[in-house]
């Protein structure tokens, strides 16, 4: 399989190639050049596979450069019982009035960015093994993401994690998770900040090209493509948990920010996974909302970007969106260009004459959530017996339930677990409600916690990086 950019000025690439690539030198995002088609032969024997085979086979699909032997392994050692805490590994469950959750959130750090990230710790040791590389990550975070990449990167050879978060601006849970890792590989790294200063640094830093290719600086952002592969899995085994057959057709309701996640659904889809509806569900930052509803993009800057109870979901520029404009405008290159310099100059665009296409062929729908809305759904969840479900969940299941049509099945993807966003739980079912948590994960708060605090200055970043890695 061969790579191509949205823009077309980017040579192909392999796998193994775009999986260390952020951007594409001429600023588009990598796709595959064509989407592997799936039958009803090979669906009904998919049915049959646990999750690391299925894995296997959706993502040998899309991976020719890493020997298929050493790609199953990998995938076998990523997705187990012991790391996702079921055999089953997304479980599905159904909600007292029909509507089925796809649990994505019982990985290391209780939210579904594991389920791609294990996998790209795994494929990157592999790879810079194989290349006789070393990657030093140097990303910014203001939870979900940073925790995720520590816990995957983890005691991997040949690779650092050098992570920036806002002092004092996570949930003591979040700091917990991931100030507690005393890997030697992990550097935690505490700015007087905010989470906009940290994401200053990290372009201050990359900004040095001659730093950059010594300490062979990357980043595992929203944006690379071995996420977004890994994530087409769990679409065939909710669509699998979801039917008895293959002739029937299942909608998913995805929370959305970066539409990454969401973007894997639709690829899903163009292979040919019988998917009827992606439903797209958004909190107070409802740009895509808009999109889907009236073909109009307008993205907004982060000062007009709301900071609200689903904080995982504050975009409003969503960095995977480029990968479907490609595919609705046919895959034009040019016209992505053109799309884009409007975007860059803060216009936007208007694509209001295909929105038959985006809804019909492409099967989009969308919906948006406020925070008294999640509030409402979180209790009524609770009330009805179905127990907790995290503020992002809680968007995806309250708009899922405002655009159900008759007969539809529509699994909500679960993002994250309730207590990890407790306080807001805590608001909706009140402060003496004992919110469950995995029992690894008792007692977090108490662990040693090692993190550097620093002024918010990219020299004192750079300087900590030579020290770690000596060259
Ligand atoms: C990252 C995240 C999202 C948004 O996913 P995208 O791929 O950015 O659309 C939603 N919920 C939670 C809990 C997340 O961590």
């Amino acid at each position: 399989m061969q790579y191509k950019s949205t823009r077309g000025a980017t040579e192909a690439r392999s796998f193994s190639q775009v999986l260390l690539m952020g951007l594409a030198p001429d600023g588009g995002l990598m796709m595959p050049a064509t989407y592997p088609q799936v039958d009803a032969e090979l669906l009904a024997k998919w049915r049959q596979l646990s999750y690391a085979e299925l894995a296997f086979e959706i993502m040998s699909l899309f991976i020719d450069d890493i020997d298929r032997d050493d790609l199953r392994a990998m995938l076998a050692r990523t997705y187990t019982q012991e790391v996702f805490g079921s055999a089953d590994i997304t479980p599905v469950r159904a909600l007292k009035d029909g509507i089925l959750v796809q649990e994505l959130s019982n990985g290391p750090t209780l939210a579904f960015k594991d389920m791609a990230m294990q996998f790209l710790g795994q494929v990157f040791e592999y790879v810079l093994a194989r290349e006789n590389q070393v990657l030093n990550i140097l990303g910014a975070t203001s939870g979900d993401t940073g925790s995720a990449a520590e816990y995957a990167m983890r005691g991997k050879q040949g690779i650092n994690v050098f992570m920036l978060s806002p002092e004092g601006k996570m949930s003591a849970f979040q700091r917990a998770q991931m100030y507690s890792l005393a890997d030697e590989n992990i550097h935690n790294i505490a700015v007087r900040g905010l989470f906009d200063d940290c994401q200053d640094i990290v372009k201050g830093v990359q900004a040095d090209a001659e730093f950059k290719e010594q300490y062979a600086i990357g980043t595992v952002n929203s944006i690379n493509w071995a996420r977004i592969v890994a994530q087409v899995v769990y679409y065939f085994k909710g669509y699998f948990a979801a039917t008895q057959s293959n002739d029937e057709q299942v909608s998913f309701c995805v929370p959305s920010g970066n539409f990454g996640n969401v973007c894997a659904g639709h690829i899903a889809r163009q292979m040919g996974l019988p998917i009827g509806r992606l439903i797209v569900a958004t909190n107070e930052n409802d740009v895509l909302d808009e999109f889907f509803k009236t073909g109009a993009y307008r993205p907004r800057t982060s000062e007009h970007t709301f900071i609200t109870s689903s904080p995982s979901m504050d975009i409003s520029k969503a960095s995977n969106f480029e990968r479907f404009i490609f595919d609705l405008v046919g895959r034009d290159s040019e016209q992505v260009k053109v799309l884009w310099a409007e975007v860059n100059a803060g216009k936007g665009f208007d694509l209001g004459f295909m929105l038959d296409k985006i809804q019909g062929e492409y099967g989009f729908a969308s919906g948006k959530s406020t925070h008294q809305n999640r509030l409402d759904t979180m209790k009524a969840v609770y009330a009805a017996g179905d127990g907790f479900v995290d503020p992002h969940t809680a968007d995806g299941i309250k708009v899922a339930r405002e655009l159900r049509l008759d007969g539809e099945t529509i699994v909500c993807l679960e993002t994250a677990l309730a207590t990890k966003f407790d306080a807001t739980v805590h608001e909706a079912l009140g402060s003496d409600v004992q919110i469950p948590r995995p029992a690894a994960l008792a007692g977090l708060e108490d662990l040693p916690q090692y993190v550097i605090e620093i002024a918010n200055d990219v020299a004192v970043v750079k300087d900590i990086i030579r020290t770690a890695v000596k060259i």
